[in-house]
Order: C-alpha cells, then structure tokens, then sequence
C-alpha cells in the first residue's frame, strides 16, 4: 500500500453535502460522478494532499442508503493507493483477508478498485485503488 488514497462519507443529500464540505474545505468540489455498478453519486474534494469521497445512493435500496439506515451519515471506507491492484489482492487473500469482488471492478475517478470485508479488516470497510489508464 503506498498512501491513503482517500475517505469515503456516506451522505444522504449531496447537493446539501457538497455544500458543507465546499465551505468546511474551503474550496468547491472538484469532480461528480454517478457510478453505475455502485449504484452511487460520488463528489471529490480536495484538501492539500489528501482527497475526500462523498457518496449518495441512486436508490433506496442502494448498499449506501442501508448503510445510513442502519449507521447514520458519516465515514464510510478508508482507500489505500496500490501499483497494482491484482498482487495486493492475492496478497491480502492469502493473509485471510475477505474481499468483496474476486476482480477490480472499476470505480469514480478513474480507478480500478476492490473493496475488503470490514468483519476481517478490523471493523472498517477498506478499498484498494489503482490508478487506471483508460
Ligand atoms: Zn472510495
């Protein structure tokens, strides 16, 4: 792993949240983006060196808006920078880590990613992120 490569939040409205995280930062979001297989909304903020993800469900039944049902809005995911998505996969498998797709599946803002069973990752959903070059 080489960095965090961002946070994700969970959000209920993201008009309302962009505008939070615009006057809390300090500095308009940089891009939004519907991801389809995700069935999310998701606006990127920059602040420094660092990267915060905001994600809305499309749908009720969305894996987001069940999370803010049971959880309430708030951190979501924690995602690692990784050169290669496919090696660290196998590495963390092997470690006994639970992965949630058995392929990268391709995430916002140009990454591929996978995410990691928060039961087996100490109670906290983490994503792996690399780098796409499409
Ligand atoms: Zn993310």
């Amino acid at each position: 792993m080489q960095k965090i490569e961002h946070i994700g939040i969970a959000v209920k409205d993201i008009e309302a949240s962009e505008q939070l995280y615009t006057l809390l930062l300090g500095t308009p979001p940089y891009k939004r983006e519907v991801v389809e297989s995700e069935g999310v909304i998701t606006s990127f903020f920059r602040a420094g060196p660092n990267k915060i993800e905001l994600l809305q469900s499309v749908s009720p039944e969305g894996v987001i808006a069940r999370y803010i049902e049971k959880k309430g809005e708030g951190i979501h995911h924690i995602a690692y920078a990784v050169t290669d998505i496919k090696s660290e996969m196998t590495r963390l498998k092997e470690e006994g880590f639970r992965l949630l797709s058995e392929e990268p599946k391709k995430g916002a803002d140009n990454k591929l990613i996978c995410f990691l069973h928060p039961k087996t990752a100490g109670g906290v959903l983490v994503e792996l992120c690399q780098e796409r070059e499409d």
